[in-house]
């Protein structure tokens, strides 16, 4: 895939952000893509998580929050487990997740954004995950 950062766009505000809310030191990615060749929702999604890696560091604006790789992840944390300098790509997400809806970024219709908002007022109310709580249906 081409990457395109149009002049004028090179800032690294969206970076700077993106670190400081996950605490990941995104300079350190030197673009291996052992993260990529594990990610479990690589052939689901429109970029591999190196790809994210790499645009932030290249600069990429507010449009990176359109990318569908981040409601797409499941936070399995293989990317993460593989990764030879220690890169917690779930914390990227979660912060690129914040970001997409703070920044009212396009947000894809369907199950995903609904599950997660569901998921995170559980661990909200009970402060974990409360499976007994549901139901037969997965009503809680
Ligand atoms: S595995 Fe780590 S260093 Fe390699 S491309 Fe992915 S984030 Fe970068
Ligand atoms: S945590 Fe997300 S980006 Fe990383 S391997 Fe799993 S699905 Fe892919």
């Amino acid at each position: 895939m081409t990457i395109r950062i149009r002049k004028g766009q090179t800032g690294k505000r969206l970076l700077n952000t993106v670190i400081e809310m996950s605490g990941v030191d995104l300079s350190v990615c030197y673009q291996c893509k052992k993260c990529s060749c594990g990610c479990t929702v690589l052939n689901h999604a429109e970029s591999p998580p190196s790809e994210i890696v790499r645009r932030l560091q290249l600069g990429a604006g507010e449009e990176l929050l359109n990318n569908d790789l981040i409601w797409t992840c499941v936070s399995c944390e293989t990317c993460y487990a593989r990764c030879p300098m220690g890169i917690d790509m779930v914390s990227v997400m979660d912060a690129l997740r914040r970001l997409a809806i703070e920044r009212r970024a396009k947000i894809p219709e369907g199950n995903v954004p609904l599950f997660n908002n569901a998921f995170l007022k559980t661990v909200k109310f009970f402060g974990r995950t409360y499976d007994l709580g549901s139901g037969p249906d997965g009503n809680v």
